[in-house]
């Protein structure tokens, strides 16, 4: 009788006027409407589980099933059949909580009000309402009985306490007429508006679910990958593929009621959480619990409870390590598998190896339009299920002449589309990075703010990978009338996201890519021009809700004559050190002849090969060594992971190991350490920490401020740090110092530190730390400034980045510039420039870190 008596003590609070106000209550009363009228979707849910688990009765017997089965099935098929009756009741005219909610989803007062100073039910009514309630309460005990937790239908029992209305009623009738004293409309107004905001959210997400092209082909999508162990699906940029396909394998049963996962891969981190987002809130379950995702440094999903999980392809990747047969997983959805990115090509063939052992494991291959039959002909001619989207028509301009400045001549082009088009018709325009969105953010709100009244409202929504999460769904937000929405982002809109609402899209055709020449082994981050594919993606955002048009800021010149058709995998332009350590550890040593889509070039492989054992992560032999092992178990790229382990372990170095490892964490966040990426940037760094003589400690004297000051807010305010990344930082330190333990370098430090007076000499001894871990990222100075230190080919001409405390500091004090730099990263602007610099003031510390690299020769 207990949700009587809660429904007692709620009508006593009524009458005492001591309900409270409180807009949180309101929240939750609201939830549990809506949660009820989720019931109507899990008991699809459940009626097909059910036919599933009838299937089963009829093939294997009745006898032969175990108890907790038995009790499963029977208890099912009470619940069908209890939720089936309260369907009928409705019917005969008998309705529940929606009494007062109509089809439409709108609220009638009045009726509600009514309903509230109802008579006692009728007899016969009231018999079948006692009924139904007996029912469930028998459902609840069993429930407990039982102890399956996973199969109840969810809501049902918030449903009773808070919209049981007649329990309500009765318990308080008696004794006053009327129950809703005028006092407390005000109260139930606000409720209802509560209600009828989250109907109408669910209403909207439920309408857009079946609106999704795949939708259409929900059964037969089913049906195929029944038939078929690998699947590739192909479709039109937000026609459901990524939010709607593991929903219906999970739906369908494949997770046999949380005994296996689902497993859904993305290119990008950015894609992974914020789809995550979105199907935990279509499932109507918290992000985390039966839907959640999994990136590097951050795993927001439950054990036993996670069902369907959105990851990065990397992530993937590295469970290969824990468990080669993938054998949690039910269903492996690689998603954007068009990108080519390296962790994706890696995993299509470590997959391609594994299948034929794992018979029951479903492969889809989720592609947009590009490239399909590649894939197919990979998996021994796979089927190709092809979605129909629907595209409407695009306009395509383009400019008459290059434009020199891209950046200004798209700013210049959003103010055309806006002052020259009607609304509504959001815009997209596609760059390549954080500091290029920013400029364009800055300029656009300047010209805007000068603009005034003359124009109409914009709201500018940036999107790329650095982007906080809070801030990202901005970009879903739907934009307010008479305004329009700006949409800023790099090509992770290109077929990551989809955006409602966009009509024009403004392309300069860049985009920032990894560039490694194995020659030299330099990697850096170049803008290089689109491929035509890749524009040609990007123009179809506009074509989603209607006709569109497309602002290409190049020429169609060179569109037909400068751009390459498709873009090159990833695989072809990086460094394949982490991939090579990877694979051997898994015990592939035939590399050669690893299975994969496109393969690397002889000469890249080498040069990783030759990387891992500079690094000491293989012997003279090609063989992988324990060091190489435990590079690999750091979530991070394995010259990291040398750095890391030398800090520990060095007779020159160990004792370092706390600030090497923050510094790492640091170094991974580089790009929003600091509040406003540009030129104030300069003073707020040696405001935080004074002088300092290179990034590395920068960035080691700025988190150990901030944690000296007990990681405060305000600490971070006052500093111009960007505190979420801090605490990003703090969780990935946290996060490499657990696997320093786990390894046991945290123990070797510790003795260190008992031994040796660190403090004296620590710079010296992190300086060479990372010597260690980069020994091929020095350059020299020479007479023509810094030059790289090529082994055979003679080096590049470097800058150190303006950005660098190491370029302020030899500005300032006029400081001799130090003969050699480690650097962390080089990229390519307007020339070579070395990022996250660190001097090295000795150079026979090359010799003592790496002697069968610094051999003399150099
Ligand atoms: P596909 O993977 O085929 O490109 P998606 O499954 O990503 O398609 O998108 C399907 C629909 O879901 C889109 O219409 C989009 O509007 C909607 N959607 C996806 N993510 C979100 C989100 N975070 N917020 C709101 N709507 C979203
Ligand atoms: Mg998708």
């Amino acid at each position: 009788q207990n949700d009587g008596l809660q429904a007692q003590q709620k009508s006593t609070d009524l009458n005492t006027g001591e309900v409270d106000h409180n807009i949180d209550e309101m929240r939750i009363l609201a939830r549990r409407q809506y949660l009820a009228s989720r019931e109507q979707l899990k008991l699809q849910v459940l009626q097909q589980e059910l036919v599933f688990l009838e299937k089963d009765v009829e093939k294997y017997g009745w006898e032969q099933l175990t108890q907790k089965e038995r009790d499963e099935i029977t208890l099912k098929r009470e619940l069908v059949a209890l939720v089936q009756q309260r369907e009928d009741a409705g019917k005969h005219g008998f309705k529940f909580q929606d009494d007062y909610i109509d089809e439409n989803g709108s609220i009638d007062l009045n009726r509600k009000q009514q309903l509230l100073k109802r008579k006692p039910a009728q007899n016969g009514e009231k018999e079948s309402r006692q009924k139904l309630w007996e029912d469930q309460q028998m459902k609840n005990a069993v429930r407990a009985a039982s102890g399956a937790e996973e199969i109840y239908v969810e809501g049902s029992q918030g449903y009773d306490f808070v919209f049981d209305d007649e329990a309500m009623i009765e318990f308080t009738e008696d004794s006053n007429e009327d129950v809703l004293p005028e006092e407390h409309s005000e109260y139930d107004n606000k409720l209802l508006t509560e209600l009828e905001r989250e109907n109408k959210r669910l209403l909207t997400i439920q309408e857009t679910r079946k609106s999704l092209p795949v939708y259409h082909f929900r059964q037969e999508l089913l049906t195929s990958i029944k038939e078929n162990q690998i699947l590739i699906v192909v479709g039109e940029t937000g026609s459901g593929k990524t939010t709607q396909l593991p929903q219906y394998l999970v739906e369908d049963g494949y997770t046999q009621r949380g005994r296996y996962q689902i497993a859904c891969t993305q290119p990008r981190r950015v894609a992974a959480t914020s789809v995550a987002a979105r199907v935990a809130d279509e499932m109507n379950v918290v992000l985390g619990k039966q839907v959640g995702y999994s990136i590097r440094f951050e795993d927001k999903t439950t054990p036993d409870t996670t069902i369907l999980k959105y990851m990065t392809d990397g992530m993937l990747l590295r469970e290969f390590m824990t468990d080669p047969e993938l054998s949690k997983y039910a269903c492996i959805m690689i998603d954007e598998a068009h990108e080519r990115t390296l962790a994706t090509d890696v995993l299509l063939g470590l997959l391609k190896d594994i299948l034929p052992h794992r018979k029951d494991l479903k492969l889809i291959i989720s592609s947009a339009t590009m490239n399909a039959t590649k894939f197919s002909s990979f998996f021994y001619d796979a089927p190709i299920f092809n979605v129909p989207g629907r595209r409407f028509p695009v306009d395509i301009h383009y400019t008459l002449q290059p434009e020199a400045n891209y950046l200004n001549a798209a700013v210049t082009t959003i103010f055309q589309i806006h002052t020259t088009q009607a609304l509504p018709g959001d815009i997209l325009v596609f760059l390549t990075g954080q500091e290029e969105i920013e400029a364009a953010q800055q300029s656009l709100e300047d010209i805007a703010h000068a603009l005034g009244d003359k124009i109409k409202d914009m709201v500018i929504a940036p999107i790329y990978a650095n982007l906080p999460q809070e801030q990202q769904s901005k970009i879903f937000q739907k934009t307010p009338q008479d305004c329009r929405k700006i949409v800023l982002a790099t090509n992770i809109a290109e077929t990551s996201l989809t955006i409602d609402g966009i009509k024009y899209v403004v392309d300069p055709g860049f985009v920032k890519e990894n560039s490694y020449v194995p020659s030299t082994g330099m990697s850096q981050l170049l803008t290089v021009p689109c491929s035509r594919a890749s524009v040609d993606q990007r123009a179809g955002r506009a074509g989603r809700v209607g006709p569109g048009k497309c602002f290409r800021i190049f020429t169609k010149w060179s569109y037909f004559h400068e751009l390459e058709p498709l873009p090159k995998p990833e695989i072809l332009r990086t460094n394949l050190s982490q991939v090579v350590l990877l694979l051997l550890s898994l015990g592939v040593t035939d590399l050669i002849n690893f299975p994969l889509l496109d393969k690397p070039s002889i000469p890249a492989l080498s040069k990783a090969l030759e990387n891992l054992y500079i690094l000491g992560a293989l012997n003279s032999k090609g063989v992988i060594t324990r060091l190489g092992r435990m590079m690999c178990e750091f979530p991070c790229e394995p010259d990291f992971g040398k750095v890391i382990h030398t800090a520990a372990t060095h007779e020159s170095c160990k004792g370092a190991l706390e600030e090497v490892v923050t510094i790492v964490a640091m170094l991974h966040e580089t790009a929003s350490i600091f509040v406003h990426a540009r030129a104030e940037r300069d003073q707020n760094k040696t405001a935080v920490v004074g002088k300092v003589s290179s990034d590395h400690m920068l960035y080691l004297r700025t988190f150990n401020s901030w944690r000296d000051m007990d990681y405060s807010k305000s600490w971070c305010f006052d500093h111009k740090v960007q505190y979420k990344t801090m605490v990003r930082v703090r969780n990935i330190r946290d996060q490499l110092w657990r696997c320093c333990d786990k390894l046991g370098l945290a123990a070797l430090n510790e003795k260190a530190m008992k031994s040796l007076n660190v403090d004296e000499n620590l710079e010296p001894r992190i300086i060479k730390s990372f010597i260690a871990g980069f020994p091929t990222n020095v350059a020299r100075l020479s007479p023509t400034g810094y030059r790289t230190l090529g082994k055979s080919q003679g080096g590049v001409n470097v800058s150190i980045h303006p950005t660098s405390t190491v370029f302020q500091a030899a500005r300032q004090d006029m400081k001799k510039p130090s003969k050699l730099i480690l650097y962390q990263r080089l990229v390519l602007t307007s020339k070579e420039f070395m990022r996250d610099c660190m001097p090295v003031p000795r150079e026979d510390w090359l010799q003592e870190m790496v002697p069968h690299y610094f051999n003399g020769d150099n």
